[in-house]
């Protein structure tokens, strides 16, 4: 997809943050972790993870929160709107993830998994059988393919 046409962007709600990139993502997931929920205040949030190297913010650069050792979520200084996730960590090196509600066209982007589930609000899950991972996909097997309230649709 990498053919210099394919250019995905986005930006904050007042619009003085802006982005793009020029490949496909990585991956697309849900996350439910504690750390998403209080950097954004929604109950879970939908990452799209790109390629540093075909990333850029354009006129500005957002500011910075490191909301663990290392780890630097990215948001408007003048309206707020929660960007982006980076890491210092030598496995996050090549890679930035912004939250998929900031994009000019985010039903383009569908999920593919979700990373810690178990960590999830109660009340909250989302009607899909995508694979859900306890923590990240790396370190288990599904803890479940499809929230509870979806099991009379699966006739096998
Ligand atoms: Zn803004
Ligand atoms: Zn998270």
């Amino acid at each position: 997809m990498n053919n210099g046409e394919h250019v995905l962007s986005g930006g904050c709600r007042c619009g003085a943050i802006r982005y793009e990139a020029t490949s496909a993502p990585v991956s697309v997931s849900h996350c439910h972790c504690d750390s998403c929920r209080r950097s954004t205040g929604a109950p879970a949030v939908t990452f799209v993870m790109l390629r540093r190297a075909d990333f850029r913010f354009l006129a500005a650069e957002p500011k910075f929160h490191e909301s663990s050792p290392g780890v630097h979520r990215g948001f408007c200084p003048e309206c707020g709107t929660p960007l982006s996730w980076h890491g210092d960590a030598q496995r996050h090196a090549d890679v930035i993830e912004l939250y998929v509600g900031t994009f000019d066209e985010p039903a383009t982007l569908v999920p593919e998994f979700h990373i810690y589930y178990g960590e999830r609000v109660a009340w909250y899950d989302t009607a899909d059988h995508l694979p859900r991972y306890g923590e990240l996909t790396s370190n288990a097997e599904p803890v479940s393919s499809a929230p509870k309230f979806l099991d009379g649709d699966a006739h096998q």
